[in-house]
């Protein structure tokens, strides 16, 4: 649906500062979550992340800190087997492929690293079974580093927006990149991620409440609440 009347220029910053007042009463998004309570390094968020793979923050978030319990450290985790490992992170989706993954970035951080994951873009994207999404995440928020992390969320809202036109989030990470400004590179995953579960919904978003209505041209919105 895209209405009738002319909307002004999006303005970002207004529309976040509104959006982090209407997500305020949500859960916070897992990975930002784990960070506030004490799971910050590059390390804890690289694994919490792999975790949250097709998995819901509901149950990604005590699943990674079951196994951070355990084993904190790339060289901890690296004494464990992949069966442990499994036992300890079961109930998430791919949970033995991810447990294989786990051991092996660790022993790999040990390797060839002293123990101590690098905030560097490159070698966590050498990881099997790590992509820019759960890479940029934990750059930006164990590193403090500006890195945008598209997932289904940040994607579409901000299609639906119409500050980006992309039909992939890699193409939208792209598109954010020059539109976006650095100051919320970070932000805008940590904002977007419970905005879009609890009110740009995939399907039925609640638009008649929303708090950037006046602002959004609600691309591709067939039906709304
Ligand atoms: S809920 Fe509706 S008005 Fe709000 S951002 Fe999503 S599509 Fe736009």
């Amino acid at each position: 649906m895209s209405t009738s009347t002319a909307k002004q220029p999006f303005d970002i910053d207004l529309a976040l500062r509104r959006i982090e007042a209407a997500v305020e009463p949500y859960p916070k998004a897992a990975m930002f979550e784990l960070a506030e309570l004490g799971y910050a390094t590059p390390f804890e968020q690289l694994i919490a992340c792999i975790i949250s793979i097709r998995t819901r923050d509901e149950e990604s978030l005590p699943i990674s800190r079951r196994l951070l319990d355990v084993a904190r450290t790339p060289a901890a985790v690296a004494q464990l087997t992949p069966q442990q490992i499994d036992q300890l992170i079961t109930p998430s989706t791919f949970h033995e492929r991810k447990s294989y993954q786990i051991q092996t970035i660790a022993r790999q951080i040990v390797e060839q690293y002293g123990g101590e994951l690098p905030c560097d873009e490159q070698a966590l994207l050498a990881f099997s079974g790590v992509g820019v999404k759960c890479a940029h995440l934990a750059l930006g928020i164990a590193c403090d580093q500006p890195w945008i992390s598209v997932d289904i969320h940040v994607h579409r809202v901000t299609n639906r927006w119409g500050y980006v036109a992309a039909t992939t989030p890699e193409q939208t990470m792209v598109e954010l990149e020059q539109v976006l400004p650095r100051e919320q590179w970070v932000n805008i995953n940590r904002l977007l991620v419970p905005f879009g579960k609890h009110i740009c919904t995939g399907q039925l978003p609640r638009c008649s409440t929303c708090p950037v209505l006046d602002m959004c041209q609600q691309v591709g919105v067939e039906r709304h609440r």
